[in-house]
C-alpha cells in the first residue's frame, strides 16, 4: 500500500556558528536557501513519482557533493599532508543493508561508491586504495586527487597548521573566504562543519539515510570520522528512523549517535524528537561533542536538532512546500 502524502526528504549541509562578518547578508543567505531549495525540489519530485527513499537520498547527496557551497566531493578539505581523504555511507532502512567508503581520494562521487559497496559487494565498508579499485571495477568515475583541491581549502589548511589544531572541514575557511571577493557565508566558514547528508521516507514506507564528507581540515592521514561508520554518523531502520549526522566526528563515534536515537525509540519507546533532542542536547555535549543531525521516522515525523548556532537544513514532503533554514530559532513548519 502506498501513501505518497507521507513521503519526505530532508537534507543538511553542515553545522556551524553564525559568521561574525556576516552581519545579516540577505544576498548570501538567499544563495544558500536557493541551493538547498533546488536540491530538495529534485528529490521531492523523485519521491512524488514513486521513487524510493534510497534513490532520493542518493540524488540529494549527489547534488550536495557537487554544490561548491557545501564541503563534500569537490572542494573537500585537506589532511595535514595536504591530501584529500573522503568518507561516505548509505543505509537502507528496509533491509538494514549498508555500504560505506572511507579515506578515498580518487572517487569522484564517494556516495555512489558507498552505494556500490552496499549493492555490489558482500561488504559494508571499504577503505583507501581497495575502495578505489572496487569503484573503478564498478565503472564509477575516478579523478586525480587534485580534482578536489581548491585554493580556499589550501589556505584553510595553512591557517589550521598555523593555529596548530585540527579543524572541521569548514573551520578556517571563513578567513579564506573573507579574503576573497565572496560575500561571507551565513555560517562562519572558519567554524563550520561541512558534511552533507539526506534522510528520506518513501511512499512504500521505506526509510534511507546517506552522508558524505571531506572530514576535518588538518586531520591526520588515515583518520576516519563518524560519517562512514554505520550507527555513528549514518543509520536507517524502518522500525525506528533514518538519521544523518554532522559535527565533531570523534564524539559522534563514541556516542554511537545515529544508532542511539533508534535504540531509544525501539527500547525506550521514545518519540523521534525526544530521542534526537536528548542525544544532541545532552549526551553529545557531555562528551564535548558539537553538531547536529536530521532524522525522519516511518510516520513522516521530522527532527533536526543541533547544538550550534546554525545548521544548513531543509525538508520537503510530497505535495507540500519546500522549507529551508540556517539559524537556530528559525521555525520550519512540519519539523520539531
Ligand atoms: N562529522 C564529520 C567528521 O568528523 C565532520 C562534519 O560533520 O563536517 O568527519
Amino acid at each position: 500500500m502506498t501513501n505518497p502524502s507521507k513521503a519526505i526528504i530532508a537534507i543538511h549541509g553542515g553545522v556551524g556558528t553564525i559568521s561574525r562578518s556576516h552581519s545579516g547578508s540577505a544576498a548570501q543567505e538567499a544563495t544558500y536557501h536557493k541551493a538547498l531549495n533546488g536540491i530538495l525540489l529534485s528529490a521531492q519530485q523523485m519521491l512524488n513519482e514513486g521513487g524510493s527513499a534510497l534513490d532520493a537520498v542518493s540524488l540529494a547527496v549527489d547534488l550536495l557533493e557537487d554544490c561548491p557551497l557545501f564541503n563534500a566531493g569537490y572542494g573537500a578539505v585537506f589532511t595535514h599532508e595536504a591530501t584529500h581523504e573522503l568518507d561516505a555511507a548509505i543505509m537502507d532502512g528496509a533491509t538494514l543493508r549498508a555500504g560505506a567508503v572511507a579515506c578515498v581520494s580518487r572517487i569522484r562521487r564517494p556516495l555512489r561508491a558507498a552505494r556500490a559497496v552496499m549493492e555490489r559487494s558482500e561488504h559494508v565498508l571499504l577503505v583507501a586504495a581497495g575502495a578505489e579499485a572496487f569503484a573503478q571495477a564498478c565503472g564509477l568515475e575516478l579523478v586525480d586527487p587534485a580534482f578536489f583541491s581548491t585554493e580556499a581549502r589550501r589556505a584553510q589548511l595553512q591557517y589550521a597548521i598555523l593555529a596548530e589544531r585540527t579543524m572541521m572541514d569548514h573551520d578556517g575557511a571563513a578567513l579564506v573566504f573573507r579574503s576573497s571577493d565572496m560575500l561571507p557565508a551565513p555560517l562562519d566558514e572558519s567554524r563550520k562543519l561541512g558534511t552533507v547528508g539526506a534522510v528520506a521516507l518513501d511512499s512504500r514506507g521505506n526509510l534511507a539515510a546517506a552522508t558524505s564528507t571531506g572530514g576535518m581540515t588538518n586531520k591526520r592521514c588515515g583518520r576516519v570520522g563518524d560519517t562512514p561508520l554505520v550507527g555513528a554518523g549514518t543509520y536507517a531502520d524502518n522500525r525506528t528512523a533514518a538519521v544523518s549526522c554532522t559535527g565533531t566526528g570523534e564524539m559522534f563515534i563514541r556516542g554511537v549517535v545515529a544508532y542511539d536515537i533508534c535504540a531509544r525509540m525501539a527500547y525506550g519507546s521514545q518519540t523521534l524528537d525526544a530521542a534526537a533532542q536528548h542525544v544532541v542536547m545532552t549526551s553529545l555535549p557531555a562528551l564535548g561533542g558539537r553538531g547536529g543531525l536530521i532524522a525522519v521516522d516511518a510516520q513522516s515525523r521530522l527532527s533536526c536538532p543541533f547544538n550550534t548556532e546554525g545548521m544548513y537544513r531543509g525538508h520537503a514532503r510530497v505535495g507540500e512546500d519546500v522549507y529551508t533554514a540556517i539559524y537556530a530559532g528559525e521555525s520550519i513548519p512540519g519539523s520539531n
